[in-house]
């Protein structure tokens, strides 16, 4: 009988098959060679087979902490959480958090984060604000609203007394405890509306969805060439998540 893991590499193997041979060859090459490096692990997160990415790290087949070979990211570790959570895996994301914040107990059952991310209801939107500092999703690492009292002297008790409260409209990321910009709690609470714009928080019943096409300039031809199209609020324009897409029934 097949290990799970030797099971998930082949899964994986055949999806990368169909979504290129040449990755698939250098894929191949890899894991026969017990090379687990940036480009297997990015391949295991986008197709969510998160026991190889248990497999290479528990085994010690790779240091996450090393700087990554794409340069949006500084390291590999950022961007492998860049790809769970695009894709809003969340076994994936608690795992590599529990990474970083080990004395977090989490759940590392393989077979239930597969479980929960293939029943999850399609209506809850799974919001996410990147703290800039750490790349954490502040809504899974949690943030810190905060709120200033104000105290007077008061002659009757001869001390300083609580007179009033106002809120602070700022938000800090919990696990770095740098302020998150541009965003209010106010704003967060929206975000967990599915029907709110991720990037400008409008309501899209409100703005509207607009469909749009990148087109891509073709060096050799001079011309443009058609690209893919997508759905965006027509407000900012922003590409609508993929949970939104399914909300709105938009193929
Ligand atoms: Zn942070
Ligand atoms: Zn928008």
């Amino acid at each position: 009988m097949k290990s799970i893991i030797e099971k998930d590499l082949e899964n994986l193997s055949k999806n990368l098959y169909l979504e290129s041979p040449d990755l698939w060859i250098e894929f191949l090459d890899k894991v026969n060679s017990g090379i687990f490096d940036e480009l297997v692990l990015f391949f295991a997160t986008k197709y969510n087979y998160i026991s190889i990415i248990k497999y290479a790290i528990e085994n010690n087949l790779i240091d996450i902490n090393s700087k990554s070979r794409n340069k949006e990211f500084d390291t590999i570790y950022d961007h492998l959480v860049y790809v769970a959570r695009q894709n809003n895996y969340k076994g994936f994301s608690d795992y590599l958090n529990s990474l970083k914040n080990p004395n977090k107990e989490i759940s590392l059952n393989t077979k239930n984060d597969k479980i929960k991310s293939e029943t999850k209801n399609k209506d809850i939107n799974i919001p996410s604000v990147i703290c800039q500092k750490c790349k954490s999703n502040i809504f899974e690492v949690g943030y810190i609203v905060c709120e200033n009292k104000i105290f007077k002297f008061s002659h009757e008790e001869n001390k300083p007394v609580e007179t009033g409260k106002e809120d602070l409209n700022s938000v800090i990321c919990y696990n770095c405890k740098s302020l998150i910009k541009d965003t209010t709690p106010k704003d967060l609470e929206a975000l967990c509306n599915i029907t709110t714009c991720i990037n400008c928080k409008n309501d899209l019943r409100n703005s509207g969805i607009v469909d749009k096409r990148n087109l891509y300039y073709n060096k050799k031809l001079n011309k443009f060439d058609l690209g893919d199209t997508y759905y965006a609020c027509g407000k900012c324009e922003q590409a609508i998540s993929n949970q939104q897409k399914d909300y709105f029934k938009l193929k």
